[in-house]
């Protein structure tokens, strides 16, 4: 996991680069590096540290001239977070320069075999040996560093997405994926490389998206010559135009990705609609699911395949496809599933849910249940992504660009578009009435109006979490469909703010965490009216009755909770199902501002990367 830019043209390329790695950053941000080339000298500098450290670093270090470069913020699989580990990497003759996002899983043979030939390496890196592994085959059969790399790439078991050039070649770097993505930027007689188009896109809109299994020539005046790693048939590249533009990467005068984000999220839900939901006409419209609807409606159960906030995204699913289309659910981790030899069949119908659509477990799972039969429907959010090609059909959330590592407008939209898809089926099935739809539809069309209602709390939440900052531990609690509202809360904190946090549904406290509770741990309950209102207000009692402290989430009005509660943060009200819509609004500005207030890096929290593209 991390971020990869390259550049070859008729520019400097190193404020293309810099600029793209910062824009890269929320992939991998232990350390970063640059590499660049004037055709005399490789100019290299790297570090542990963000992309500010490396730009300081580079001042004192390195002059900045060359139109090709490549440059990596990394996010260490193999060998701790230091300068010498970091990217990029040179082979032992100094040749060669490599950045790499992925892991080479055989690593330890290929490395002992490359001492036994002499090679030396300093650092514990993966990357290193592969880019011996390269120099060794190219010296060896004196070849070009294309076929090199081809032949290495052959020999390599793992995921990659790599970018790597020859001192003794100005004009050309060559690129490889399998796994970890990788686009091209094809533009005016110059050409950008770079994990996501991010880094390129105010410079243009075409670009090559590489297919796994792809490795490409990038070539100075020239252009790219695309050929696959195993047979070495060539490929035709397809050109996209893409969609993204400047503005949806940028802040916008929010403080943090996450802020905007968060503020983002009517906006969100408004596109995930979009040309979907047809209220007037009392129609859900969703290409992927009407072409397939025969294995929608056949299926014996939907398994669904997640990791993370997109889990929890899938548990809310769970609650409402039994409840709407009284279809069978389970909801697995994606790391579990894909190791655990589980009963799938061609009567199952998987759903896989991944904001990134590059998740490494959830691409697995999808394998994996592809090649026992099933069919297999993403939900992703980035267009192209690897779920999305690898799934037979699925459904693009639309949410824009999510930039802040802890997801927020991702969750949000991925729950909309699957109560989308359990109503659509539901009507179907017959399962919900005539009325009771044409309800639901209205309902769903007013969520994005009351997401913005549910946002006038901040002032609010911000001053409950001036109060509890400094908490060392906080409860969430929910039932039915705001159980994993709580999970995703107590995960929001978990992940900003460093804070521990557990989200449990809340009758099962009195199996376990209520020995926990005492007058320094608060409790967030989620409580809205619709749903299992009695039965929360009793587990409220219960915390009270051991001097805990209560911080509700209610809806509008509430009086109950009010008089028992601590603190109460009120949300529009709506419908039980399409309540953690609404629920969840809260809870996340609850973990932006205790982050912010205990001085965190909010949008690139310690640890954590935003695609987990390894295992
Ligand atoms: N496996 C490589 C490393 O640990 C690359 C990790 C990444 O994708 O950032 O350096």
């Amino acid at each position: 996991m991390c971020g990869i830019v390259g550049y070859i043209g008729h520019r400097e390329a190193y404020p293309i680069i810099l600029k793209g790695l910062k824009r890269l950053e929320y992939r991998g941000y232990d350390s970063a590096g640059i590499a660049l080339y004037d055709g005399t000298d490789i100019k290299l500098s790297k570090t542990k540290g963000k992309v500010e450290d490396l730009e300081d670093k580079i001042k004192k270090e390195i002059t900045t001239d060359g139109t090709l470069g490549i440059g990596h913020t990394r996010w260490a699989t193999h060998g701790v977070p230091n300068d010498v580990n970091s990217h990029p990497h040179y082979s032992n003759s100094g040749n060669l320069v490599i950045i790499h996002n992925g892991i080479i899983e055989n690593y330890e043979p290929l490395k002992q075999e490359l001492e036994s030939r002499g090679y030396i390496f300093h650092s514990d890196t993966d990357t290193e040996v592969l880019v011996n592994l390269i120099e060794d085959i190219k010296k060896n059969d004196d070849i070009k560093l294309g076929k090199a790399v081809q032949i290495a790439l052959n020999q390599v078991i793992g995921a990659y997405a790599i970018a790597v050039f020859d001192k003794s070649k100005p004009n050309e770097i060559v690129v490889a994926r399998l796994g970890s993505p990788l686009a091209i930027g094809i533009g005016d007689d110059e050409f950008f490389i770079a994990s996501d188009a991010s880094p390129f896109i105010e410079y243009t809109k075409n670009a090559i998206y590489l297919e796994d299994e792809e490795m490409a020539v990038v070539r100075r005046h020239r252009g790219v010559s695309i050929r696959k790693i195993h047979d070495d048939s060539l490929v035709n590249p397809y050109i996209q135009e893409l969609q993204l533009h400047l503005e949806q990467i940028e802040k916008g005068g929010y403080d943090h990705f996450m802020l905007k984000e968060i503020y983002e999220q009517a906006h969100a839900i408004s596109d995930t609609f979009r040309g979907r939901l047809l209220t007037d006409k009392a129609i859900i419209k969703m290409g992927g699911v009407e072409d397939n609807m025969k294995k929608f409606l056949n299926a014996d159960r939907i398994l669904i395949v997640a990791c993370g906030t997109s889990w929890h995204a899938g548990l809310v699913a769970e609650y409402i496809f039994e409840d709407l289309a009284r279809i069978p659910v389970e909801v697995e981790y994606a790391s579990e599933f894909r190791y655990r030899n589980p009963v799938i069949t061609e009567n199952d119908l998987v759903i896989a849910i991944s904001q990134s659509g590059e998740t490494a477990d959830t691409l697995a799972a999808i394998k994996l249940a592809k090649s026992r039969g099933a069919f297999v429907f993403g939900v992703c959010n980035v267009v192209g992504s690897s779920i999305a090609r690898e799934t037979h059909a699925g459904a693009y959330t639309h949410a824009g660009p999510e930039i802040g590592v802890a997801s927020t407008k991702a969750f949000t939209t991925q729950i909309t578009i699957l109560t989308l898809i359990a109503l659509r089926l539901a009507r179907a099935k017959g399962t919900i009435s005539s009325s009771d739809y044409r309800h639901h539809l209205f309902e769903l069309e007013m969520i994005p109006e009351k997401v913005n209602q549910a946002l006038e709390s901040d002032y609010m939440v911000k001053q409950i979490a001036e109060v509890y900052k400094n908490a060392k531990n906080f409860l969430y609690l929910g039932r039915g469909y705001n159980f994993p509202v709580a999970l995703e809360g107590a995960l929001k904190l978990k992940e900003i703010s460093y804070i521990h946090a557990e989200g449990y549904p809340a009758a099962e406290m009195k199996h376990g965490p209520i020995a926990l509770i005492d007058e320094d741990m608060p409790t967030v309950v989620i409580a809205p009216r619709k749903g299992h209102y009695d039965k929360i207000v009793s587990n409220i009692q219960e915390i009270k009755s051991r001097k805990g402290v209560i911080i509700g989430i209610v809806t509008k009005g509430d009086v109950t909770v009010r008089e028992l509660a601590d603190h109460v943060i009120e949300i529009p009200e709506t419908l039980d199902c399409l309540s953690p819509l609404l629920t969840t609004i809260p809870l996340q500005l609850l973990s932006y501002h205790i982050a912010v207030m205990l001085g965190k890096n909010v949008d690139q929290p310690r640890n954590l990367a935003k695609s987990v593209t390894v295992e």
